[in-house]
């Protein structure tokens, strides 16, 4: 019974502060390695992960607020702001060092990945990292090949073994203090913006009543909706980038190419390029692979506020093609 209480009581606190009870603050030397986090994975920690099935839920609201164009039009902009912010930041930035900035842009591309209540900049890109470590052999925390589709897209978040921030994976960004924080205390940035946006509707119903919204509905739909299809567009490159389009490299992992996941993740479809050379700031090889992540690092690249993006070296486009006769 103590222990029942003792788990649930660490559930909710690490509701607010996510490094209770890990040795994320330690150091590497007292981490948990790899394979004893392995060995006990595929255990759902339901009080942990209670917010984020409550978040679920509450899409159900929007048949009680009801519609606005004012509430869509922010539910879409939220959306693609913050998809750029995990794709061009925490997968790009974060994981892959893909391209350089200020320790001013790091820190604002960090607070807006946090925005997407993904979890902090240093949980996600050292999972990510890990992900590449071990594409689609039995330790992938989440391969559709081994794992199964409804693991490799959500069950994996909820797992009790992937809940720590694997810090020894990111110790290059773990250095920064704020970093740190933002990953630490990972509730704050999404409470922050929800409450923002709720506030964004109250004003709105105050003083543009004609636009027909208001505080509630402004919160279910530009945080809540917004955030759901947020998740689950981010995880179709975890699960269907890895099962539905086609190769072009032949990489040892099963990951493909896909034009539907590159419109919905601003880039990230082109998984199969990206598997063969993860290190560049483009994921889209050829004009025709859109990847409006790339573009907006390129337009931010001319005014300076980010620098050195990482190009797909001549030999690496010839390397191991599928399509053609390998150079
Ligand atoms: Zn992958
Ligand atoms: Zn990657």
């Amino acid at each position: 019974m103590q222990a029942i209480l003792k788990r649930s009581s660490l559930a909710v606190i690490r509701w607010f502060d996510s490094w209770a009870g890990t040795t994320n603050d330690k150091g590497s030397a007292a981490a948990e390695t790899l394979t004893a986090s392995v060995a006990k994975a595929r255990t759902i920690d339901w009080g942990r992960v209670a917010p984020f099935v409550g978040l679920h839920l509450s899409c159900l609201f929007v048949f009680k607020v009801g519609f606005s164009w004012v509430a869509l039009t922010t539910a879409i902009t939220l959306y693609v702001v913050r998809m750029f912010a995990i794709t061009a930041g925490y997968h790009r930035y974060f994981a892959h060092r893909a391209y350089r900035t200020s320790r001013v842009g790091q820190f604002l591309m960090a607070a807006l990945g946090a925005s997407a209540a993904q979890r902090g900049p240093l949980w996600w890109a050292a999972h990510h990292r890990h992900h590449h470590m071990h594409s689609d052999e039995p330790e992938d925390i989440h391969s559709p090949k081994q794992q199964g589709v409804f693991w490799s897209h959500i069950g994996w978040v909820l797992d009790r073994s992937n809940f720590r921030s694997r810090i020894e994976l990111i110790k290059d960004f773990a250095k920064f203090p704020e970093l740190r924080f933002l990953d630490r205390f990972d509730i704050l940035v999404p409470v922050l913006l929800g409450v923002s946006v709720f506030l964004f509707g109250v004003a709105l119903e105050t003083w543009a009543p004609g636009l027909g919204t208001n505080g509630w509905q402004m919160l279910v739909w530009g945080f809540v909706v917004s955030t759901i299809f947020l998740y689950h567009g981010t995880f179709t490159v975890n699960s269907l980038a890895h099962l539905v389009g086609k190769r072009r490299f032949a990489t040892k992992d099963t990951s493909r190419n896909n034009l539907f996941i590159a419109l919905i993740t601003l880039g990230e479809g082109w998984h199969n390029n990206h598997h063969h050379y993860q290190a560049s700031a483009r994921q889209g090889f050829y004009w025709w692979e859109i990847d409006v992540s790339y573009y907006i690092l390129r337009t931010l690249s001319v005014f300076g506020i980010v620098w050195d993006l990482r190009p797909v070296p001549k030999r690496a486009m010839g390397l191991r093609r599928l399509d053609q006769k390998s150079a």
